[in-house]
């Protein structure tokens, strides 16, 4: 029998295209046909970095390079670069149709991010392809986002209590952890949950980068229903793996350090703070006294980041922290620095790639969150006992959170014993759902067999 044909499709970013490579990596390795469609412009250069990487290490894998029509003011608020990608390519599924039915063997079925979910699964059943769609962020915020109608309707009738919503299966919510821009209809943000939640209960499945131990409580109340009805099954598959063969960073700094000593500082691939608020950092990494690893980001997209470390931090400051810390601007592989030996502690802003990378590597967070799905991640972070959140620091740019405090946190994360221990039971618990016989190796065998049926 020939195997299945499995098209994905990942929308912009890398926070999005990392998993859905992962993703690929995985379903190939079970034994189906893959396609990857990639986007052509990409927005940042780590995209494009990316896809040539991943189909240098894949070559049995397809490339499908798609290029949306380019973006067209709207009505909606959507200043976001990767936004606005996301906004032309929901206006470019049309061209796809055609592009795609000319694949040979035709396909069974396509991966779809959710930002597009409805208009791929329109063109799909009609030609009676399979669609799942991969969310890329926790369980927990998947639960509020399929809410969205919901919380249209509290907000006009005003019903909140104290700050807070009381919401099925996610219990009393504060309303200043919802990302503001879904609480308006007008941003772009709010409109790509709203038009796609429909499909999802006539898509065959959600497939997610978590995993029961971590979300349990989130994945059950997807699964019952009793958030919404009639939502299409949810399968945890996580954590993924990384596509990449085992290579140790090239840092012989980090190398020479002490086990889980080294402070790792990242706010992912697209997160700029505010330019007071990276000097305040720098004041408390310098104040805690601890070691660490910083990855500058002063700019959304890497292409536009030109500025030099010394011009934003200052020389003194390189000079005085140069034994003990290390400043890095530009990519480096996360996932092989948090599973460095040295590594003991990461500032994050818990995009949920970050999170589940350092549950599967078992490094304790100091969470802080600044926009989009990030605080509910963090309150992953902090009920699965991975990590410590200040949940008043607020939204990135809110305000000015001040070194002193800074350091203060820092001093706690790299010296809570109980919680590293903590953090190696939920390294354990990812490793085990992963094993055969775990539940993430469970819904991939179900995924897997799920394909081969629908197999042409
Ligand atoms: N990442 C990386 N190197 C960098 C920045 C990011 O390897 O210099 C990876 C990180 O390991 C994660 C992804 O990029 O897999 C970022 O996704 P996440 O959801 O954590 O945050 P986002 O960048 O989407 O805000």
């Amino acid at each position: 029998m020939a195997p299945p044909h499995v098209a994905l499709f990942p929308c912009s970013g890398i926070g999005h295209l990392i998993p859905f490579l992962r993703l690929a990596a995985t379903v190939a390795a079970h034994g189906c046909m893959v396609t990857v469609i990639t986007l052509h412009p990409t927005v940042s250069a780590a995209e494009s970095d990316q896809i040539s990487n991943f189909f240098a290490l894949h070559p049995h894998i397809k490339r499908l390079e798609f290029q949306p029509c380019p973006f067209k003011k709207s009505n909606f608020l959507n200043e976001d670069p990767f936004f606005m990608q996301v906004e032309a390519i929901s206006n470019s599924v049309h061209i796809l149709d055609p592009i795609l039915s000319t694949l040979s063997p035709p396909l069974s079925a396509i991966i779809s991010d959710f930002s597009v979910a409805s208009s791929i699964s329109r063109f799909a059943s009609n030609k009676s392809i399979s669609t799942y769609v991969l969310v890329t962020t926790s369980a927990r915020f998947f639960s509020l986002m399929v809410l969205l109608p919901k919380l249209a309707l509290h907000k006009s009738v005003g019903i909140q209590e104290n700050g807070h919503l009381e919401l099925p299966g996610l219990g009393r919510v504060p309303v200043s952890r919802i990302p503001p821009p879904m609480l308006d209809s007008n941003q772009f943000f709010s409109a790509v949950i709203s038009s796609n939640i429909p499909c999802l209960s006539n898509v065959k499945g959600i497939l997610m980068n978590t995993f029961d131990g971590l979300e349990s409580e989130s994945i059950e109340a997807l699964n019952s229903g009793r958030i919404i009805p009639d939502l299409a099954p949810v399968l945890a598959l996580g954590p993924f793996e990384s596509f990449e063969v085992e290579k140790a960073p090239n840092l012989p700094w980090l190398d020479e350090q002490a086990p889980e000593s080294v402070l790792f500082v990242s706010f992912g691939s697209r997160m700029a703070l505010p330019r007071n608020q990276i000097l305040e950092l720098r004041n408390g990494l310098e104040k805690s006294g601890c070691k660490f690893l910083w990855v500058l980001k002063t700019n959304k997209v890497d292409k536009d980041d030109k500025e030099e470390v010394q011009q934003v931090l200052g020389e003194s400051f390189l000079d005085r922290t140069k034994k003990y810390g290390m400043v890095i601007k530009g990519w480096v592989n996360q996932d092989k620095i948090l599973a460095h030996p040295a590594i003991g502690g990461f500032i994050s802003h818990c995009g949920w790639n970050s999170v589940t990378e350092a549950a599967r590597l078992g490094v304790p967070i100091l969470a802080w969150p600044q926009h989009g799905d990030q605080k509910f991640n963090a309150a992953v972070v902090e009920s699965a006992g991975l990590g410590l959140w200040v949940e008043d620091w607020g939204w990135g740019g809110e305000k000015l959170v001040a070194g002193d405090d800074i350091a203060v946190e820092i001093s706690k994360l790299m010296l809570a014993k109980d919680l590293r221990a903590r953090v190696k039971e939920v390294k354990n618990i990812a490793r085990q759902a992963q094993e055969i016989g775990g539940t993430s190796e469970g819904f991939l065998r179900l995924l897997v067999e799920e394909l081969k049926l629908q197999e042409k």
